[in-house]
């Protein structure tokens, strides 16, 4: 599948010197995953902590690991799809804006926009060792429902907190996918317990900002 996106606000991708000159894959995969295990736990579903040691970790059991690592691979089990990125990018202004405070100051970067990004999944491995579902409509359905998602109500790539990363994604979403994306979730109910202090959605509260696209399109 082909998902388009634009910026509403800047997108931040660090690299390792924290320079932010591409929008890079990791980053809208390390928003994907995130906002997949939020909604995962939110719904009591079993998402474990992909950044410490208690991940999951794949030993011939595909019931032993989460949901979110089913789909997007940990040690053992390789992610399930590939994801291209594509897009022609500006910077919104050179320089940085500071914003100044009483006790601290603000620091804007300048981030990434587009007003076409394109971003290509593909299936490469069954996501069941017992195949018989269309893995293409199972990725699709709830790669969509995450993007419309995301459009909706989060953010991509770093800086998050300042509002970087807000985006608007272009998803034909059917009544169907909805159900794709509940049944995946559903296949495998466990009680195992999630993380302390892990983001869950049923925790979270959303506030919406309207953005004047003007301000960042040229
Ligand atoms: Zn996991």
């Amino acid at each position: 599948m082909e998902i388009s996106l634009k910026t509403l606000t800047p997108l931040w991708s660090g690299n390792a010197k924290r320079e932010c000159i591409k929008l890079r894959e990791v980053s809208i995969l390390g928003s994907l995953r995130w906002w997949f295990e939020v909604i995962v736990r939110g719904v009591n579903g079993h998402a474990c902590d992909s950044t410490s040691e208690n991940k999951c970790e794949y030993k011939g059991n595909i019931e032993k690991i989460c949901h979110v690592c089913q789909l997007f691979g940990t040690t053992g089990w390789a992610k399930r799809f590939r994801i291209d990125i594509d897009g022609k990018f500006w910077e919104p202004y050179s320089g940085k804006l500071v914003i100044m405070g009483q006790q601290r100051s603000w620091h804007y970067e300048p981030g990434l926009i587009s007003d076409s990004i394109s971003i290509k999944l593909q299936p490469i491995f069954p996501l069941f060792i017992d195949p018989g579902d269309s893995n293409k409509e199972i990725l699709d359905s709830i790669m969509g429902v995450l993007l419309r998602f995301i459009s909706n109500w989060g953010m991509v790539g770093g800086k998050t907190a300042i509002g970087y990363g807000v985006v608007k994604a272009e998803t034909n979403i059917r009544n169907s996918d909805f159900e794709i994306f509940k049944s995946f979730l559903d296949v495998k109910k466990n009680s195992r317990a999630n993380a302390s202090g892990a983001p869950r959605l049923d925790e979270m509260f959303f506030a919406r900002f309207k953005v004047n696209e003007a301000v960042f399109l040229k």
